[in-house]
């Protein structure tokens, strides 16, 4: 079975919008992730679809567990890369990662103070980046979600999380008040199984890139 390719997908968001995609690089999954299968065949004896949790797809990717999968800038940013081909920006997924306050706290200056911010985040290392480069001394509290609650119950005085329309901000009286980057959904392939498989790999990612209209 060593022609089986296995793609690694989150389910939510990333699977909603890479479905058309899948449709138009004509392949059509057997089940939906809801249905809580977390391995899905498709018409296409020799694919199937992996699914797991989004932070996690780099990592499959990484060690050949799935020989390439869709995954965010965000996730790509924090794991790094090591290992992985990143082929094509899907375009899919799109939203920013900033930085965001309490209504009401002035952000730039306290950064023009030289204060020490606390800063809460899922993305550590994407945060510690981001304030090294502008030098702002930070302090970041690693937290797994819900980041909205930080500058509300006093944990932080600032989180860096992904704002699409920012509704959820808004309910919880926060403001973005800096971008940190823009993010959209990534193609990543296993570096290794990219040349030993090429034969295979390469046709799924062209149909991926006619799919989303990008070019490989
Ligand atoms: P979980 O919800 O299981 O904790 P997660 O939050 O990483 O994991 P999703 O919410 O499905 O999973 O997000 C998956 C990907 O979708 C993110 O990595 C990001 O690239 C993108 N994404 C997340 N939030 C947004 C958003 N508000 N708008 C657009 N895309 C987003
Ligand atoms: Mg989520």
């Amino acid at each position: 079975m060593r022609d089986l390719t296995s793609i690694a997908l989150s389910k939510g968001r990333i699977f909603d919008e890479t479905a058309p995609l899948l449709a138009r690089a004509g392949l059509r999954p057997k089940a939906d992730p809801e249905s809580r299968k977390l391995v899905i065949g498709t018409n296409r004896k020799d694919v199937r679809l992996i699914i797991v949790r989004a932070s996690d797809t780099p990592t499959y990717v990484q060690y050949g567990a799935a020989d390439m999968g869709i995954a965010g800038h965000d996730i790509l940013h924090e794991h790094g890369g090591a290992g992985l081909y990143q082929p094509l920006d899907l375009r899919i997924a799109a939203c920013r990662m900033m930085v965001a306050v309490r209504k009401g706290f002035d952000y730039a200056d306290a950064v023009r103070r030289g204060a020490r911010l606390r800063v809460a985040t899922k993305y550590v290392r994407t945060a510690r980046e981001h304030f090294a480069q502008k030098g702002v001394h930070v302090d970041l509290i690693r937290l797994y979600g819900s980041m909205e609650l930080a500058p509300i119950t006093g944990l932080a005085d600032a989180i860096v999380d992904l704002v699409s329309s920012g509704n959820t901000l808004k309910a919880n009286d926060l403001v973005a008040v800096e971008e940190v980057m823009p993010v959209s959904a990534r193609l990543i392939v296993n570096q290794a199984a990219l040349k030993t498989r090429r034969a295979i790999l390469q046709p799924i990612i062209e149909a991926f890139a006619r799919a989303s209209g990008v070019s490989a």
